[in-house]
């Protein structure tokens, strides 16, 4: 669902023969391949996976769509996120809860689709504050390795926490959005 204009199309004017090529492109890069490999290596060497680089306080990852203290599904499908996101990564679908899912669902509308695509998010963190139920925040994970474009798009099943295996954001929320969250 597209949720703003804000999108633009990019051009589509045919390359010229240097740009066909790729030779010029291909030999710039390697330059700078080669210039840092001269450089050899400044800083500390992490063997990652093995050994994870440790990141800064503020450092923002993987989404997380919370629940409430009772399990339910804090997101309601406002859409405010995806107003708020620079890239036009968000997408969803709202649905209203019936009578039986009402221990499913916080609010009477929620997502029945919730998309995030994560070669577009620059995970600013736009989303986490534009949100007016808490019900989405970044976390310290990270974004899997895939090998096709279709899975970098992650859906419900990716995002919502767990039932059994909550995840806590305390961290990334302020003393006045910790009183208020309910
Ligand atoms: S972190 Fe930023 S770019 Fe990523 S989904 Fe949220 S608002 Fe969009
Ligand atoms: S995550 Fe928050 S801002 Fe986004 S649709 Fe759900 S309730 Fe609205």
């Amino acid at each position: 669902m597209k949720l703003t204009n804000r999108s633009k199309v990019v051009s589509n004017k045919e390359m010229t023969f240097m740009e066909r090529i790729y030779l010029p492109e291909i030999m710039k890069g390697m330059a700078i391949t080669l210039k840092h490999a001269l450089a050899g290596s400044k800083g500390k060497v992490y063997s990652y996976p093995e050994v994870e680089k440790p990141r800064a306080k503020v450092w923002r990852g993987l989404h997380v769509l919370k629940r409430d203290e009772e399990g339910r599904e804090r997101c309601t499908a406002c859409g405010l996120c995806a107003v708020a996101c620079p890239a036009e990564a968000i997408t969803m679908t709202a649905a209203e809860r019936t009578r039986e899912e009402k221990d499913l669902y916080r609010e009477e509308k929620y997502a029945a689709v919730y998309e995030i695509n994560m070669l577009r998010c620059i995970f600013c963190g736009m989303c986490e504050e534009a949100c007016p139920k808490s019900a989405i925040y970044l976390t310290d994970r990270l974004v899997d390795v895939e090998t096709n474009r279709g899975s970098f798009v992650y859906g419900k099943d990716k995002l919502v926490e767990k039932i059994n295996e909550r995840i806590d954001i305390t961290a990334r929320q302020s003393e006045l959005q910790k009183k208020s969250v309910k």
